[in-house]
């Protein structure tokens, strides 16, 4: 990844702003029984309202289910009362990517859940400059959640982002992690410390829904309508992830599933299987995307 010049650190900058301000409407809005498919809609058309697109579709993922939810097309699921809710956001202006995640919590019980992940988070902020390796990165939000007596998430990483790329080059564990990997000067990089109850697994795993995917490579298709919908993704989208919401008037409706089944059969598109903690225990989770800068970073989002 190469370092980024002034062009790219505005479109960034701009990005971030647009994103800082969508979350917060999201967040002031959010309530139980809400649909899931609302939120995801407004916040998703707030992006492009404010001139942005988004890098990937808004991510609602409730209690146990870590990440990777966003509604399907007629998703008739709701916030349910007292629950844990981690919306995570993405906007790109130019391919330029930012992304950026709050927990939501109805339930008083998990209030310190949350607060570990966001404490976890400043405090990974507060460490990073240039140079800075990789293993000690995920060493202090390590230590900052059991310090407060909570479970990082083992097998989820923060990451750089990249041009059209969500997770691009280095990944950045919340656990210490032998690496030679550093933190470069003028790497944008997404730091997401996940956060569970001490007495939970500490690890996702897939679980069998899938509701985004993503571009993998172009590929000869038969049918004219999976031609026509593969068309549709590279061009709009090209490798960011994108849901089922976005394509779905693409090609006529009787044929829909059709071609896009034939699409990941032909492995030109691939899905991402909503992450579930193991022992089916809440995860809460905090998330910036920061540049870094030479006396530090910058938190873009
Ligand atoms: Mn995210
Ligand atoms: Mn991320």
């Amino acid at each position: 990844m190469e370092p980024i010049d002034e062009e790219a650190f505005e479109k960034l900058k701009l990005a971030g702003r647009i994103l800082r301000e969508v979350r917060e409407e999201i967040r002031s809005i959010i309530h139980e029984k809400m649909p899931v498919i609302e939120i995801c809609e407004r916040a998703e058309q707030l992006i492009i309202e404010k001139g942005a697109k988004p890098a990937f579709p808004c991510n609602i993922s409730i209690n146990e289910v870590a990440a990777h939810y966003t509604s399907p097309p007629g998703d008739t699921l709701t916030i349910p009362e007292g629950a844990l809710v981690k919306v995570d956001l993405g906007a790109h202006i130019d391919g330029y990517v930012v992304d950026t995640a709050i927990t939501v919590c109805f339930n008083p019980q998990y209030v310190e859940l949350v607060r570990t992940a966001e404490k976890a988070l400043q405090a990974a902020i507060e460490t990073i400059r240039p140079g800075l390796p990789t293993s000690v990165l995920g060493s202090v939000i390590e230590q900052n959640i059991k310090s407060r007596g909570f479970k990082p998430i083992s097998n989820l990483t923060g990451h750089q982002v990249g041009r059209y790329v969500v997770h691009a080059g280095t990944s950045l564990p919340n656990i210490y992690y032998p690496s030679i990997a550093k933190l470069k000067l003028g790497g944008a990089y997404a730091i997401e410390p996940f956060v569970t109850l001490p007495e939970a697994a500490g690890k996702v795993e897939d679980g069998s829904e899938v509701t985004i995917f993503r571009l993998l490579k172009p590929k000869k298709v038969g049918s004219l309508e999976a031609r026509k919908l593969l068309g549709y993704i590279e061009e709009n989208f090209k490798t960011l992830p994108f849901a089922l919401r976005w394509i779905k008037n693409v090609v006529p409706k009787d044929h829909f599933n059709k071609a896009f089944h034939e699409l990941l059969k032909a492995k030109a598109v691939m899905g991402y299987p909503v992450f579930i903690e193991v022992s089916k225990q809440p995860v809460a989770q905090a998330e910036h995307t920061v540049l870094v800068v030479e006396d530090g970073c910058v938190i873009l989002t």
